[in-house]
């Protein structure tokens, strides 16, 4: 097994869907090894997010990241980080398949209610970036 790292963005939140995108998760096989409420302050979203710095869209990306509350999550399954990607779609809802999370409640391209890690690698750093050792069981 192994494990990717999650966030339930200020959209899906705002929204309330936080439960119903949990249960999502856990009924598609994820094990929940972590788990909080928090806000993103403009310095954390510039530094989670400094891959995308030179992108066109980094300054509206930063703004929406920290203008709310979000759930952060480390999800455990074989395959997690792909099998995560899979199930939760396209990055812009209008591509994302039947059935995956941001067809069910993304709004848009940018406001697209959740976000996967890209690489094993990526959920390591980007869990260490929200949760101490202590917090991930
Ligand atoms: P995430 O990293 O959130 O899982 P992703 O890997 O599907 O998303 P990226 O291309 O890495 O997509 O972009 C990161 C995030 O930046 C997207 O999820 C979206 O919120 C935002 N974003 C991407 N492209 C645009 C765009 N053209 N306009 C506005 N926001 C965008």
């Amino acid at each position: 097994t192994n494990r990717t790292f999650t966030m339930i963005k200020p959209d899906g939140v705002e929204d309330g869907h936080t439960g119903a995108i949990l249960d999502k998760i856990t009924a598609s096989g994820f094990r929940i090894v972590a788990l909080k409420k928090t806000q993103m302050t403009v310095a954390d979203a510039q530094a989670f997010y400094e891959v995308h710095s030179e992108r066109p869209f980094y300054g509206e990306l930063v703004e929406f990241m920290s203008r709310g509350p979000i759930v952060a999550a480390v999800l455990e399954k074989e395959n997690a980080v792909a099998d995560f990607r899979t199930l939760i779609g396209a990055t812009n809802p209008a591509d994302a398949a039947e059935g995956t999370i941001r067809k069910m409640f993304a709004k848009s391209m940018g406001e697209n209610a959740v976000h996967g890690s890209d690489s094993d690698e990526n959920a390591a750093i980007e869990s260490a970036f929200h949760f101490s050792g202590r917090e991930m069981f």
